[in-house]
């Protein structure tokens, strides 16, 4: 039988495909963040849907200044047009307050003080032992929210079935840091659900992200997506590419050949004849070819 198609998986209220690019401003483009960029993009207008974009700039002392530019001229040299105005979390801050709340009013979060040592000890799975105390702390403290032993599984578009029990491989988890800072889980839940996204496509390494986020999704009543997980480039040493990494960032001068290699990653087999085309026109072939199904269905791939 044929996997039903994305666009088989519309939900009544949600008319037609929204997906989204959601790069953190850590530092420029570079080809792992390339391939999500593109990827999510190709199965957005593959599926004639539309491409948001989403800077997500939570954490200022990990953002160089002027990283966010950067990337968004980056992807307007690589032919990557996005739809509607870009979105700042940094101007979302309210909303992430509110929804904090809302947990709150609802008995799901609590306040948590364990230290990272103490984290590592319970072997990373956060044990729940700040559930039950009283008030909170004198010192800075995290919000945690409860999880349950419920299963929470779905049909990753590329990887195939995918689930978790929260409560006892992943822990209570943190939606506001120690540091007053949102939670990148927090954020990107309300956020996928304000920007009406439909299609999650991203590096694989957020899959087991994926649970926590629905987990939410259902705490809130929001709709849930559907996802696509791609594979994540790595190193020599088996290390994902970033800018901890050292990646280098993408030459405009070289988009074509990015393009190109992009595609070949990503397992389209962009015929040679486009190699030295424009982006636009590389990209338009991209569009009319694009196969999520031919994506690797490994997590790492070696650069
Ligand atoms: N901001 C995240 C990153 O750059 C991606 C978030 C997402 O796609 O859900 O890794």
């Amino acid at each position: 039988m044929q996997k039903p198609t994305a666009t088989q998986i519309d939900t009544e209220s949600r008319q037609g495909y929204i997906g989204r690019f959601a790069p953190s401003p850590t530092g420029p483009l570079h080809f792992g963040s390339l391939l999500a960029a593109l990827a999510s993009f190709l199965d957005a207008r593959a599926n004639q849907g539309k491409w948001l974009m989403r800077v997500e700039d939570l954490d200022p002392p990990r953002e160089p200044a002027g990283s966010a530019e950067l990337i968004l001229q980056q992807l307007q040299d690589l032919g990557m047009d996005w739809d509607d105005e870009v979105l700042y979390q940094s101007s979302r801050l309210d909303a992430y307050e509110e929804v904090m709340d809302q947990l709150q009013e609802k008995g799901l979060c609590y306040p948590c003080d364990c230290t990272r040592p103490q984290i590592r000890e319970m072997g990373l799975v956060y044990n729940g032992s700040c559930r039950e105390r009283g008030a909170p702390p004198e010192t800075p403290y995290a919000l945690r929210l409860k999880t349950d032993a419920l299963e929470i599984g779905f049909d990753d578009e590329i990887q195939g079935h995918f689930a978790q029990q929260l409560e006892s491989e992943v822990g209570d988890f943190v939606i506001r840091r120690k540091d007053e800072l949102f939670a990148y889980q927090l954020a990107v839940v309300v956020d996928d659900e304000f920007q009406n996204i439909t299609h999650v496509v991203r590096g694989w390494d957020l899959l087991d992200s994926t649970p926590r986020q629905i987990y939410l999704q259902r705490a809130l009543n929001y709709q849930e997506m559907s996802y696509a997980h791609i594979p994540i480039i790595v190193d020599e040493k088996g290390q994902k590419l970033s800018k901890q990494s050292f990646a280098p960032s993408i030459e405009t001068d070289r988009a074509s050949q990015a393009i190109y290699k992009a595609l070949t990653f990503l397992g389209q087999a962009p015929p040679t004849e486009i190699e030295k085309e424009s982006p636009k026109s590389q990209l338009q072939w991209a569009i009319g070819s694009w196969e999520s199904q031919w994506v690797a269905k490994v997590g790492n791939l070696p650069l």
